[in-house]
């Protein structure tokens, strides 16, 4: 029998090991990324077509290469990076194994343009499927420019494999992002199909990680330093009322590489743990630096997963210094945790002036029984108090409103008078608005209930399809990321008609010249769109509305009062006004109820 064992040709041998390396186009990304970086760039510039599917090109103003060199960094095993065994535990570059380049050849068409400073001329190589299918000089800049066209296009079956240009795009934005914020002296720009994607100054790292994850993130980062012996940890973890419900703001660098590393998420996520609610996850962006001894970097070929020596030990003193970081943070006089921030309110000047309400809605009303001529049960004052003290519940006449004024006029007679006591409307715990109606004690819920109003007023206004804002009187600059950027774009219509006026002025950053007249000038929009989107995204995905429905429910949630809101006398009125005047006032738009009776029966159990 004949020998049956072959040494695979140089080709195929290649296609395989670019198969650990070359997973999607993000994988090229990150290699021709750190190439640059490990050459010493200043800038970098990124530019992708078809989400990376159909061109990648990395441009670089860094060392560059000789011609031998570039022919060399084809080879399998090429690298200018490590010379012995022992250099592989004190990595200092991004890349080592000399394996990038290979495997990207042997799986597109590609491009190397590179000069070195000292040289008059540059060299240009192409390559297609591993055969190098010219060279010749190339006048250039100093540096180096690696076009990928075409990838797995001699890999049918990998090719097919890819996801959408969405999925793989938000891949790409990722590997950028995570190199990007380790470097933020290095000026990136990264453009897709032409459209600039991110423009990044060199900048600290605190500007760094706003420029990419959006403004609203400016005031929620929390710095935190930790200097042992076995690690320094250092970086920003957001205020516990920016968490998400996604973990996309969630990261660790260990000497400059991103890793993923569930352990220690655990002790920072537990480090937050009573201060962020369930299904919540705080964000954070946190660089370990470690000997390079007492760490393995090698044993996972995109390099994501790291073998740590001191794991144990640098648990507790990241899960203490995230503490002491939260801890500094909360005993700052400027913030009150009690308040929900967004939506303070300046306090009345002269608190003698303020008289308690009149109770004017209708006690009969109860929105559980069925109604017989709801015009006449829907409550209605006709002296509501107007004031400007905060945007959420001031109500501008409207013809359904005279109309229903009218209604009361003819029979406040018969239905007030007799039924007129002067007890209060008071609200509990912060959370609850307590006042009693004919069948018992009724108990708002005033997020709920907010929620609610501000559903069916949106939903009016979308219908509508009326532009209308209230102007702003200092406009605000917004970025935000882009991913949310394009959402927002994708939004403009409704966004307008729901009383935003918002110009997109680059790339993912906006400009807000007006606002719903719900909200107030002192909340901070860039906050609130931030997390209006990150709701939007979610009933995207769980409950498949359409757009119009999503939007209002998006906005009610994010601008609705919250429990721990400390409510005016004057407030609450209009809550309960505004609440029955909606078409379903006994449940939010989540379905949760917005209200309960208690009857005195059930309340009469309790003294048994
Ligand atoms: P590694 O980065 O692991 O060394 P690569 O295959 O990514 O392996 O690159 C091979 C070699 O090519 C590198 O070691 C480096 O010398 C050279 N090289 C690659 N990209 C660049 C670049 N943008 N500028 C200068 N040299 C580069
Ligand atoms: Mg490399």
């Amino acid at each position: 029998m004949t020998d049956i064992i072959k040494l695979l040709p140089e080709s195929v041998s290649n296609q395989i090991a670019a198969g650990e390396v070359v997973q999607r186009p993000a994988s090229v990304v990150k290699e021709l990324l750190e190439n640059a970086i490990d050459a010493g760039a200043e800038y970098i510039r990124l530019q992708l077509k078809d989400a990376g599917k159909t061109l990648i090109q990395v441009a670089d103003d860094g060392c560059g290469m000789s011609e031998t060199d570039a022919r060399m960094s084809l080879e399998r095993h090429a690298t200018s990076k490590i010379t012995k065994a022992e250099d592989l535990f004190a990595i200092k570059t991004m890349g080592f194994r000399g394996e990038a380049l290979a495997s990207i050849a042997a799986v597109s068409q590609m491009e190397i343009k590179t000069r070195r400073k000292e040289d008059e001329v540059g060299i240009k190589i192409q390559v297609a499927g591993y055969d190098i299918q010219s060279q010749q000089p190339e006048v250039m800049p100093a540096g180096t420019v690696i076009t990928v066209k075409n990838l797995f296009f001699n890999i049918p079956a990998r090719r097919n494999f890819l996801k959408s240009d969405k999925v793989e795009l938000r891949h790409c934005i990722e590997e950028f992002q995570r190199i990007a914020m380790v470097y933020p002296d290095i000026r990136f720009s990264m453009t897709h199909n032409q459209h600039t994607v991110f423009l990044l100054e060199p900048e600290t790292l605190k500007k760094r990680v706003v420029d990419i994850f959006g403004t609203s993130l400016a005031k929620n980062l929390i710095p935190l330093q930790s200097d042992s012996d076995i690690v320094n940890i250092h970086g920003f973890v957001g205020k516990p009322e920016n968490a998400k419900k996604s973990r996309n703001e969630q990261f660790f660098f260990a000497n400059k590489r991103f890793i993923r590393q569930p352990y220690f998420n655990h002790a920072v996520e537990t480090a937050f743990n009573e201060l962020i609610p369930d299904g919540h996850h705080p964000s954070y962006f946190i660089f370990l630096e470690v000997p390079t001894e007492r760490v393995d970097i090698n044993i996972h070929p995109t390099k994501t997963e790291v073998n740590f020596q001191d794991a144990r030990a640098i648990y507790p003193l990241l899960m203490s210094a995230v503490k002491e970081a939260i801890g500094k943070f909360n005993l700052s006089p400027s913030i009150d945790f009690d308040v929900e921030q967004s939506f303070q309110i300046a306090p009345p000047k002269d608190l003698s002036q303020i008289k308690s309400p009149e109770i004017s809605f209708n006690k009969d009303y109860n929105p559980f029984e069925k109604q017989q001529n709801p015009q006449t049960s829907i409550p209605y004052s006709p002296n509501r108090i107007k004031h400007s003290g905060w945007g959420g519940l001031e109500l501008p006449e409207t013809e359904a409103d005279s109309v229903l004024k009218q209604n009361y006029d003819e029979t406040k007679s018969e239905t007030f008078p007799q039924n007129r006591h002067e007890e209060g409307i008071f609200q509990l715990s912060r959370t609850f608005i307590v006042t009693s109606v004919k069948s018992g004690m009724m108990i708002i819920h005033q997020q709920a209930a907010h929620e609610r109003i501000l559903y069916e007023r949106f939903m009016k206004k979308l219908e509508m399809r009326k532009p209308g804002s209230q102007q702003q009187l200092f406009p605000q600059n917004v970025t935000l990321a882009p991913s949310d950027a394009g959402l927002l774009r994708s939004l403009s219509t409704e966004l307008r008609e729901v009383g935003f006026d918002i110009k997109n002025i680059a790339a993912n950053t906006f400009i807000i010249n007006g606002l719903p007249e719900d909200m107030t000038e002192k909340e901070d929009v860039g906050v609130f769109l931030d997390k209006m989107l990150d709701s939007y995204k979610q009933n995207q995905q769980l409950l498949k509305n359409d757009k119009t429905i999503n939007l209002a429910l998006a906005m009610a949630k994010n601008m609705a009062i919250k429990p721990g809101r400390l409510l005016l006398a004057e407030e609450m009125k209009n809550i309960i006004e505004s609440l029955f005047a909606c078409q379903v006032p006994e449940r939010a738009p989540s379905g949760k109820p917005t209200l309960v009776i208690i009857k005195p029966e059930e309340i009469l159990e309790k003294f048994k």
